[in-house]
Order: structure tokens, then C-alpha cells, then sequence
């Protein structure tokens, strides 16, 4: 910790932090915590949440044309407050996709939880910019989250390690050191204990997005039920398949297509069975594989380069289907500007 002075009101430092997908995802048996042992392989893909942390003088101004509501205010551990703004594609103001907007937003419990470890925090207003899906499988609220950490680390100068900031993330959730590191990473325990995995060469992803959500735990306690009905006892799953780290290692989407897995796909699918005919549109139109990314319901599927995913995101638009073609892996949260009025 040091001493520096509060930044002026009107600093403003803009963080970008990337959405996610898993390719592999093995669960296990669930703890006494109340989370599942995961054997994760986190990739980071190019479909951003950007969030700008902004010095202001408390209490903050709310108004814009944003969606903003009465209880966007909360106060931090400090005298100062934390003022949320939300915009962007991923963005629904009402209904079971609504992002809060107060204290359980994952951005406003980074920034106060940071707070509570910085000397120089002060008021805030963060304006976030969404764009990964709403509870749609893909880690946009962990983004989030690791971009108000390090947003507000930098705004208030905490002179905390890189590891120390992780440690924090690994706090707030599961996903959230990943949401830092970005990349490609071996995620063990609940998914925090991280490994960066050699990843040299960008493969090419389209995105399908559904105008639903899941919700990430309903998705686990589905699995819990179908192992238990099937007789299976999970064990706790030790390592990613190699196989899995090799196709990485040489770029090689056609054999990563082969080793894709998502245990929480069936449940997923039980849920919300037209996802079945999403997977199979996939396979239909050309990609190499298909799986549910993370807890769903986003589709992920895999193409051969970046010409078959924009060949492969058309078909799909024309058959309705709102999708996009990402690549990664791509760089965790990072500071995009810095910059004082
Ligand atoms: P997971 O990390 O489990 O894959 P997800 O990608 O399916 O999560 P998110 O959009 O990250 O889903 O989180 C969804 C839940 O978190 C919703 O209940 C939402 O209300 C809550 N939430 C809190 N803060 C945020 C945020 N900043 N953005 C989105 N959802 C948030």
C-alpha cells in the first residue's frame, strides 16, 4: 500500500476484459462449499466487456442516457460511493436477464472490495460496457469484475502485485482470475488455480447467442440430479486431457475438434432442449465441432479458419440465428486508456 494522493475527480481509466469459452470442462463431485471441483480449459475470445472507472466528487452523477436506476448508488467500505452505468448489445433492463445495479453487480464488489485495500479510494463511477451475453455461459459478469479490479486498482494507485489482485479476484468468483489472465489457462480446484496453457496460433470460434439465460447454478444442481438418477459418482477430475493441451499447442483445430467436452452440455440441453437443434445446425453448416460454452445456453462452434467461421456465422444468420465469429485466445483484462480532464 502507499501513500499517493486520491485521483482528481474526472481521471477516467478504461478497461478492457475479454468473455470466455471453455473447451474443456470436466466436473466432478460437488464440495462442501457448495461449488463443483472443475478441470477447466479456459479460453479467452474476442468479444470484449469494457469498463471506464471514473474519479468523481460524492456523491456521483447518474444521469445519461444509460440505463441507470434508484439503486445504482451503493455506498464503498469508504466515505467515497460507487455509481453503475450500464450500456451496450448484451443489455436488458428488466426481466431475468436485468443486470443488477447495485451491490450484487460483480463490477460494483470488485471496486469495493478493492476499496477496502486501498488507502486512496475514493468515489467512483464505473460505466460498463456490455457485450458477452447475460448469463449466457460465457463469463461476462467475471469480466466484469476482473475489469473493476484492475480499473480501480490503477485509479487509486494501489501498489498491490499482480498476484495479489488475482487473490482478490479468486474472491469474488470462480471465473474472475481467469477474466485477469485471459489467454488460454488450465483451470483446477473450483477454476481459480490457474495454469496458462501455450496456445500460439488464434482459433476461429462463431458464437451462437440465445435470447435466454441459464443460470449457472440451476445448470449444476441439473447435472447433480441426471448423475444421480444414472447411478454415476463423479470424481474429482485431476487434469485437463492432454490431448486437449496438444491440439492448443499446435493450432491444430481439427484435433481440438475431436477432444472437445463440456460435461454440463446435457445438462444444458435438458434444460433447454432447442439447443439440440442449434449444435446440430452447426454440424450441418460445416463446423468441425459444436459445444455449449460453459453452462450455457451460448453455442460455441469450432471452424477450420477464420474464412469457414464467416462462411459458417452466415449460414446460420440466414437461418436466424444471432451469432458472431470471434477468435482467440485474445489478452485478459488490460488498460485500454488513462486519462484526466
Ligand atoms: P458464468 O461465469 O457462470 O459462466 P454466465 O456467463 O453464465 O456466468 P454472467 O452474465 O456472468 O453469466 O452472470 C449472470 C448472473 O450474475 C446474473 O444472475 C446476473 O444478474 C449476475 N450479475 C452480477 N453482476 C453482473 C454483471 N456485471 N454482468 C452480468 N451479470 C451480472
Amino acid at each position: 500500500m502507499n501513500s499517493a494522493r486520491t485521483s482528481p475527480p474526472g481521471r477516467t481509466v478504461r478497461v478492457r476484459a475479454p468473455g470466455k469459452i471453455n473447451v474443456f470442462f470436466r466436473v466432478g463431485p460437488l464440495r462442501p462449499d457448495g461449488y463443483h471441483s472443475v478441470a477447466s480449459l479456459y479460453l479467452a475470445v474476442s468479444l470484449y466487456e469494457e469498463i471506464s472507472a471514473t474519479s468523481t466528487a460524492a456523491p456521483g452523477n447518474t444521469r445519461g442516457n444509460t440505463v441507470t436506476s434508484a439503486s445504482g448508488r451503493v455506498n464503498t467500505a469508504k466515505d467515497g460511493n460507487i455509481v453503475v452505468r450500464l450500456k451496450g448489445t448484451a443489455l436488458n433492463s428488466e426481466g431475468p436477464l436485468a443486470v443488477p445495479l447495485d451491490e450484487r453487480n460483480l463490477a460494483v464488489r470488485a471496486a469495493r472490495l478493492m476499496a477496502d485495500v486501498c488507502e486512496n479510494a475514493g468515489a467512483v463511477r464505473l460505466e460498463i460496457t456490455k457485450r458477452v451475453p447475460v448469463s449466457g455461459g460465457m463469463g461476462g459478469g467475471s469480466a466484469d469484475a476482473a475489469a473493476a479490479l484492475l480499473a480501480c486498482e490503477k485509479l487509486w494507485d494501489s501498489g498491490l502485485s499482480r498476484e495479489e489482485v488475482s487473490h482478490l479476484a479468486a474472491e469474488l468468483g470462480a471465473d474472475v482470475p481467469f477474466g485477469l489472465l485471459g489467454g488460454a489457462a488450465v483451470g483446477l480446484g473450483v477454476g481459480d488455480e490457474l495454469t496458462p496453457a501455450l496456445a500460439p496460433s488464434p482459433l476461429h470460434w462463431v458464437l451462437v447467442q440465445a435470447d435466454f439465460g441459464l443460470p449457472t447454478p440451476e445448470v449444476f444442481r441439473q447435472l447433480d440430479r441426471m448423475r444421480m438418477a444414472d447411478g454415476v459418482e463423479p470424481v474429482v477430475p485431476g487434469q485437463v486431457d492432454p490431448a486437449v493441451l496438444a491440439a492448443l499447442r499446435a493450432g491444430d483445430a481439427a484435433a481440438l475438434a475431436a477432444v472437445l467436452t463440456n460435461d454440463l452440455q446435457p445438462a444444458a440441453v435438458a434444460l433447454a432442449p432447442q439447443l439440440a437443434d442449434v449444435l446440430a445446425a452447426g454440424k450441418q453448416h460445416g463446423a468441425l465441432a459444436t459445444l455449449v460454452s460453459g453452462s450455457g445456453p451460448t453455442i460455441a462452434m469450432l471452424a477450420a479458419d477464420e474464412a469457414a467461421a464467416l462462411e459458417l456465422a452466415g449460414k446460420l444468420a440466414a437461418e436466424g440465428h444471432n451469432c458472431l465469429a470471434v477468435h482467440g485466445p485474445v489478452h485478459g483484462a488490460k488498460i485500454v486508456s488513462d486519462v484526466s480532464r
